[in-house]
């Protein structure tokens, strides 16, 4: 073998969910293009079918048992608690299989910090781990502080009266109690079985955070000071460094021939990402509120996003006819280039990190409609820390959705915060090309990978 370079594997194992299997795959090419082999683990559940970018991309898929209905039927953390049940076997034994075929020797194990199941099995053939949050780094910092708050009771005001909840978290700005990431589908004590396999139960080798300094600079401050004893990285944002396809939904582009006949900043788009739902009413709202807003719109309404409807049904004839040259509904939109069309003005999020990361980095301000987990703690930091976002919180009536949707592509007030993102999308291009914070965070979690 001699003078033969032996090529490094990886193997990374997102979690079946389009916001983690992104910046996963996102996270694949690049490493990839740094000279690693690749190996994705998938589960059977919501596969990525790969598209030739990922030609290179060695893909395996471990077979548990999870009907489709399980997501839908317990939600995400007891889905989440599911899946790592089912997937402890399979993943061990597809590890083995890994070892015993592959030429490559493999260097580590990089999984998604809700895929724990991971790190039992890297532990066992004594291969090096690597945590990949998916999510902002004050997400992380709370879930890796949960376990404690929740011992000394300080987040017993998450179960208590509305009033307690709009009180600030201590040391936590600027999250009030209603803001902490936990799921509104499950009781306090699945949330914290989730987190208490998190990061301050185990001892991976390094942790890897989709976020950078000039987003976050306080919660990695506080993380790297007073939580993580392994070394972290801040890469991100993965997307502005290597872009694919990664979709599970198939994407209607003829939007993109709609936005070309708009005008700049003019169109605000709305989606909510791919698992919120809308309660009928909700959306009937919606559509009175930006009919009267007299607003340009491109809406994503993903089929089944509004239980006991198929897609458009609730939308009256009066609506469609009232906005038939303003408004645009799509089953699935390529965001990414939809929030880089010149065309769109404002963005209505549900704040999953992906869409915020995507917002930011083409400088689109943000009309902010959290549901459940860490968006809300994302919308306080658009609202109250980049002063980029809207927040609409309580009942959501027509007259709600039009104030926010002025306030946004009429007012001065949109206007600064317009001004406002674009500087913050200065920020964050800095950050990843060559010299920047995340760039050289990225290049020193390369060099350690390479020294494992
Ligand atoms: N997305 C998309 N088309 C759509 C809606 C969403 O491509 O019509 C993508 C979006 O660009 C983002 C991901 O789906 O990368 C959603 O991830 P996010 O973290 O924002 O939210 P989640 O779906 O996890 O709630």
């Amino acid at each position: 073998m001699e003078g033969k370079q032996v090529t490094r594997r990886l193997v990374l194992v997102p979690v079946p969910a389009q916001g983690h299997i992104t910046p996963m795959m996102q996270l694949a090419k690049i490493l990839y293009l740094k000279g690693f082999s690749i190996t994705v683990v998938q589960t059977k559940f919501n596969r990525f079918i790969p598209t030739d970018d990922f030609i290179d991309v060695h893909f395996v898929t471990i077979h548990e048992s999870l009907p489709e209905s399980d997501f839908k039927n317990l939600g995400p953390i007891r889905f989440l608690l599911k899946l790592n049940k089912e997937c402890q076997v399979s993943f061990k034994d597809c590890l083995g299989q890994l070892l015993l075929q592959q030429s490559n020797e493999i260097s580590c194990i990089i999984y998604d910090e809700f895929m724990h199941f991971a790190e039992a099995a890297a532990k066992e053939f004594n291969l090096p781990n690597v945590i990949f949050s998916t999510q902002s780094a004050t997400a992380f910092k709370c879930r890796s502080m949960f376990g404690k708050l929740y011992a000394n009771n300080v987040l017993a005001p998450l179960k208590g009266p509305k009033e307690q909840q709009e009180e600030l978290v201590p040391e936590f700005y600027p999250l009030r109690y209603k803001d902490f990431p936990v799921s509104r589908f499950a009781s306090l004590e699945s949330v914290m079985e989730v987190y208490r396999n998190s990061v301050d139960q185990r001892t991976a080798s390094s942790v890897i955070i989709n976020t950078a300094t000039c987003l976050e600079s306080s919660s990695l401050n506080f993380l790297q000071h007073q939580r993580l004893e392994v070394p972290y990285y801040h890469i991100g944002p993965l997307h502005m460094v290597a872009s694919a396809p990664t979709s599970l939904l198939e994407e209607n582009m003829s939007c993109i021939e709609w936005l070309n006949k708009q005008k700049v900043n003019s169109v605000i788009y709305i989606s909510l990402g791919s698992l919120a739902l809308m309660e009928i009413n909700e959306v009937m709202n919606m559509a009175s509120g930006l009919a009267a807003s007299n607003q340009y719109f491109l809406w994503v309404i993903r089929p089944g996003s509004v239980p006991g409807s198929e897609w458009t049904e609730s939308l009256s004839d009066e609506f469609s006819k009232m906005v038939s040259d303003r408004g645009y509904i799509v089953k699935w939109a390529p965001q990414k280039e939809v929030l880089a069309h010149p065309a769109i003005g404002g963005f209505w999020s549900h704040c999953g990190w992906n869409s915020t990361l995507e917002s930011i980095s083409e400088g689109v301000p943000v009309i902010c409609r959290p549901f459940s987990g860490d968006q809300k703690a994302n919308a306080r930091y658009l609202e109250c820390i980049w002063k980029i976002g809207i927040q609409v919180e309580g009942e959501m009536d027509k007259g709600s959705v039009e104030r926010a949707v002025k306030r946004l592509m009429v007012d001065e007030e949109g206007q600064e915060m317009r001004k406002r993102a674009v500087s913050l999308k200065e920020k964050l291009r800095a950050s990843v090309i060559s010299g920047g914070s995340s760039h050289n965070s990225l290049e020193e979690f390369v060099h350690f990978i390479r020294s494992l």
